[in-house]
């Protein structure tokens, strides 16, 4: 049998070019769409408004799993389950569902590995394999979708997140969220979406321009570009004096309130000199920072820091009224946490 293609590759057009081909009228590429992203279905056989036969043509040349569990993993208080998928080349990913009071936010990969080589972070310390496709994208938040829904449950946030870096694999990542976003079929919210990036800044000027309420967080982790280089190599790129600039234009352009990411290393980016940099850096723009202690990592032999200097950072940052949180760690036994995603076994 010749190799079946996977649905969620698909966009809505192509989906209708693909049933023409095969003869069919035009409404039937709404109803499979709807049967794939609204009713969830996996098998053809279960899609009772298409007929016998093209549900048995359907089946012959596409597959609605093309991803393949692994391995699940749940965290010992509950709220946090990991899923390692393999790809239909037998690489390896993770996506990760956290539950956290009403929210069921789905942390999604967008790369096998990641190219950026920032230093305190398990997927950098493995490189970049390859890029994930749009449907490799998509299906990770339809098998917790699917999960959810057999809970009469649902998703209510999704982080773009996990493994690789979305802004070096750009247009896949937004041909996901345009099929998510669909409203004729999934209907996801680009307000309950939020995408991370380590600061790509031609990227982040593009995506300013996308005009789609999707939310953007960057990962800054330091104020002073030599700092910020010796954790985030690809900061020798696009220094703090394009980057910052970059963010500035996003917020203009979008009245979007913009989050800034911070992982806090003990005695490397949590003293006051940097929170006070970070205020100069920051100060009037619309935004919000995120702090997160440090998760451990195997490749990297710096510690989380101490609860007392988190308070202190975030004390500094309220003080001069830069809105900041720190962030719930969550899933750090079953290396779950940010940036612990390596798929090792
Ligand atoms: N590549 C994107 C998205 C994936 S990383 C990015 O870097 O933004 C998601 C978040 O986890 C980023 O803010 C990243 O900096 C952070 N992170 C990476 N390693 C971490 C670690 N060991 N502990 C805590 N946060 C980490
Ligand atoms: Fe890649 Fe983000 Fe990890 Fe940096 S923090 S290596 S950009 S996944």
């Amino acid at each position: 049998m010749t190799k079946r293609i996977s649905f969620y590759e698909l966009t809505l057009q192509d989906l209708t070019e693909f049933l023409q081909d095969l003869g069919q009228p035009t409404f039937r590429a709404r109803q499979l769409w709807q049967n794939a992203y609204k009713r969830l279905l996996d098998n053809p056989e279960e899609m009772t408004d298409i007929p016998r036969d093209l549900q048995r043509r359907i089946s012959e040349t596409v597959t609605f799993t093309s991803l393949e569990i692994r391995a699940t993993a749940r965290s010992d208080d509950g709220s946090t389950e990991k899923v390692l998928f393999a790809l239909p080349d037998d690489q390896l990913i993770e996506a990760v569902l956290m539950r956290y009071q009403r929210r069921k936010t789905v942390c999604i990969s967008t790369q096998v590995g990641c190219a950026m080589g920032c230093v305190f972070c398990a997927t950098g310390q493995m490189g970049l394999e390859r890029n994930l496709t749009p449907g490799e994208i998509v299906e990770q938040v339809i098998y917790f979708a699917r999960y959810l829904a057999n809970e009469n449950q649902r998703m209510t946030n999704l982080v773009i997140m996990g493994m690789g870096e979305p802004f070096h694999n750009y247009q896949a990542t937004m041909q996901a969220i345009k099929n998510l976003n669909d409203p004729t079929g999934f209907k996801f919210g680009a307000r309950r979406i939020t995408i991370s990036t380590i600061g790509i800044v031609p990227m982040i000027k593009q995506f300013a321009q996308e005009n789609n309420q999707v939310n953007l967080a960057v990962s800054l982790h330091a104020a002073t570009d030599e700092l910020r280089s010796a954790l985030v190599p690809i900061n020798r790129r696009y220094p703090l004096d394009e980057l910052i600039p970059s963010c500035k234009e996003y917020v203009q352009q979008t009245s979007r309130r913009l989050t800034f990411e911070w992982a806090l290393v003990h005695d490397v980016n949590d003293g006051l000199d940097q929170a006070q940099s970070l205020v100069k850096l920051i100060q009037g723009l619309n935004c919000h920072v995120n702090l997160i202690p440090l998760n451990p990592t195997q490749g990297y032999a710096g510690r989380a820091t101490s609860r007392e200097r988190v308070k202190s950072f975030h004390d500094f940052l309220t003080k001069h009224k830069i809105p900041c949180t720190i962030r719930m760690r969550q899933g750090v036994d079953i290396h779950a946490g940010c940036g612990q995603l390596a798929t090792e076994k």
